[in-house]
């Protein structure tokens, strides 16, 4: 072939830049030869509580079944979060993980010609899943490393389709008041859907929690996606939801794959939704651990962002170096530097009393170096 095959892609195709994800423990127990069990990861937000007792049976009890397709409807699980959230079914998206229903989005409302608004310091996801889709990105910058709201506003186009917004945001934590969230969505054209990610809503105290599912009735532009990857401790296994008007629902549903959400997965989030105990113990061992945290990195004279997530952002001046510093310590966390554009601070997850105060050791260690 003279062409170069690659070349055969749309332009903003070919223009996208690969997603980096947190390390894996496996690759780096390769590279440097030691033992996955010495490995500390608190680079991809996962709970270091695994899961619930409830779902590791609804998985175990799931395994006969594997040989046959999924449910394409995902029912149950539908009608466990349907109870759980007073939403009707049809309101409801399921997917392979809420990355997933992300892309979802921008399949059914961007395309070339349309944009996408985001804050500065977002999550990757937004600007990827816009880009994929021949979709314009109109970042706008942050105020305080949070989305600045009037900004955003400000920033939508007649060409806009699609606000993404991560409440908490990932990488910084930030939080946005509910009444400024709800101002916010007042105020945007109803052509515009505004994407809610509240991948970590189960890390907030109640008190600092929007009711965005409520909102749903009053602004069918809203679209409020949710996780099991992150307090329920689901990562691996892949699942997602959104909430939204139904005819949102619907026309996301259509661009959906009909399996996209495995038979494990199905079963483990049906059940991990009623071990509240577990997302409760997860929700205080997280504070705890916030506090730990925080109060290692004072101890070391080292700033960071207030976060409302189960992660911190702390800077530590060269995070890159830092970053490969802690590695050699078997310590995995993740740079913000690249997309995230937060060149100086270092990504960690909140993780058990005795992987925070390895990544701390390895930190105080590593700034030494
Ligand atoms: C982790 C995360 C997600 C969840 O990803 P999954 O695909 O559900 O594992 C979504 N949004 C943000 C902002 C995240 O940090």
């Amino acid at each position: 072939m003279v062409i170069d095959p690659c070349e055969l892609s749309p332009s903003y195709v070919r223009s996208i830049a690969p997603y980096q994800p947190g390390k894996p423990i496996s690759e780096l127990a390769r590279e440097l030869g030691l033992k996955e069990q010495n490995i500390v990861k608190l680079a991809s937000n996962e709970n270091p509580a695994g899961i619930g007792p409830r779902t590791r049976a609804a998985i175990e009890g799931a395994l006969g079944e594997i040989a046959r397709y999924p449910d394409g409807n995902g029912h149950d699980l539908k009608i466990a979060l349907s109870r759980r959230y007073g939403v009707e079914p049809a309101c409801i998206v399921l997917g392979n993980g809420s990355n997933d229903v992300l892309e979802l989005v921008a399949h059914a409302f961007l395309g070339p010609g349309r944009a996408a608004v985001y804050a500065q310091h977002c999550f990757a996801v937004y600007p990827l899943a816009t880009q994929a889709r021949g979709a314009r990105g109109i970042a706008v910058p942050a105020k305080d490393y949070g989305h600045d709201l009037d900004a955003m506003a400000a920033a939508i186009d007649d060409e806009t389709y699609v606000v993404w917004i991560a409440n908490p945001n990932n990488p910084t934590g930030t939080l946005l008041r509910a009444d400024a969230l709800e101002g916010f969505l007042r105020r945007v054209p109803e052509r515009v859907l505004v994407v809610i990610d509240e991948a970590y809503n189960e890390y907030l105290p109640p008190e600092l929690k929007a009711e965005t599912v409520k909102w749903l009735r009053r602004h069918p532009n809203l679209i409020v996606t949710r996780t099991f990857s992150k307090a329920y401790g689901l990562a691996g296994l892949r699942v997602g939801y959104a909430l939204a008007h139904a005819s949102v629902a619907d026309i996301m549903n259509r661009v959906r794959q009909p399996f996209n959400v495995n038979s494990l997965a199905l079963a483990a989030a049906t059940a991990a939704l009623d071990d509240m105990e577990f997302v409760a113990r997860s929700f205080a061992a997280n504070l705890q651990g916030m506090r730990q945290v925080e109060e290692g990195a004072r101890a070391l004279g080292l700033d960071w962002i207030p976060s409302c997530g189960n992660f911190i952002s702390v800077r530590v001046g060269k995070a890159n170096e830092i970053f490969r510093r802690m590695l050699r310590r078997g310590v995995i966390v993740r740079p913000v530097g690249g997309p995230y554009q937060l060149p100086e601070h270092l990504r960690i997850t909140i993780g058990t009393a005795a992987e925070n105060e390895r990544f701390l050791a390895a930190l105080a260690a590593s700034l030494k170096e």
